[in-house]
């Protein structure tokens, strides 16, 4: 029997995910490579929903590769502003916006808006498609509720972490440790759920 490791592409340039998830699935006999590796092209993020944009990641490096793909999506839905910056949440202020212009324009959209009606919520979507035209791709989902502060705190974590309130720390974001982030976030939890969806699929 082989015991030669399956190979799967992700869809993304970030070396941080590749380590977590490579870990995450090295108990299945997952190989996880990086879309670099194969020179696979950034494709345009077309889709109104993370679940678009993610499925189109996944589809496209499955595309150039021929590999299973796995891909993600995220961002920051606050529910004063109908769930904005959501999709757009890494180009809120702009298309060479950085983190400082998109928390910036957040503050100044939420003003007016007492704490009380400052809830939001990360959401991440992490997608598996076996392949480019796989009609039952796994789709998971994780979200990490929260308020947004009146002004930053904190120094660690990235995007919105400064102005993201944590109840269950009693902190922003950006003050938790990576390890205690990577233990309750949105990210955290759409890795589980993938991880169940995945032992499901192979039986494992
Ligand atoms: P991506 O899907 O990881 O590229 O994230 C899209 C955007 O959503 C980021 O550029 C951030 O602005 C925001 N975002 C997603 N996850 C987080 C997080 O854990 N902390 C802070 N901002 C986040």
């Amino acid at each position: 029997m082989s015991t030669e490791k399956q190979k799967v592409v992700l869809a993304s340039g970030n070396k941080g995910k590749l380590n977590e998830l490579q870990q995450m699935l090295d108990g299945l006999n997952f190989e996880v490579l990086p879309q670099s590796d194969f020179n696979v092209s950034s494709v345009p993020e077309t889709g109104l929903t993370f679940v678009e944009n993610a499925l189109i990641k996944a589809r496209h490096a499955s595309k150039v590769t021929g590999l299973p793909a796995i891909s993600d999506d995220s961002g920051l839905e606050v529910d004063a502003l109908n769930g904005q910056p959501g999709i757009y949440s890494a180009r809120y202020a702009g298309e060479d916006a950085d983190d400082a212009d998109n928390n910036a324009k957040l503050l100044e959209a939420l003003k007016d808006v007492p704490s009380e009606q400052r809830t939001a919520r990360f959401h991440s979507v992490l997608v598996y498609m076996r392949h480019e035209s796989d009609p039952t791709p796994l789709i998971c989902h994780g979200s990490w509720e929260g308020s947004i502060l009146t002004e930053a705190a904190g120094v660690g974590g990235f995007g919105y972490d400064p102005l993201f309130w944590v109840p269950e720390k009693g902190c922003a974001s950006a003050e938790l440790t990576k390890e205690q982030k990577n233990a309750i976030s949105h990210r955290a939890k759409a890795k589980d759920q993938l991880l169940v969806q995945l032992k499901a699929l192979l039986d494992v």
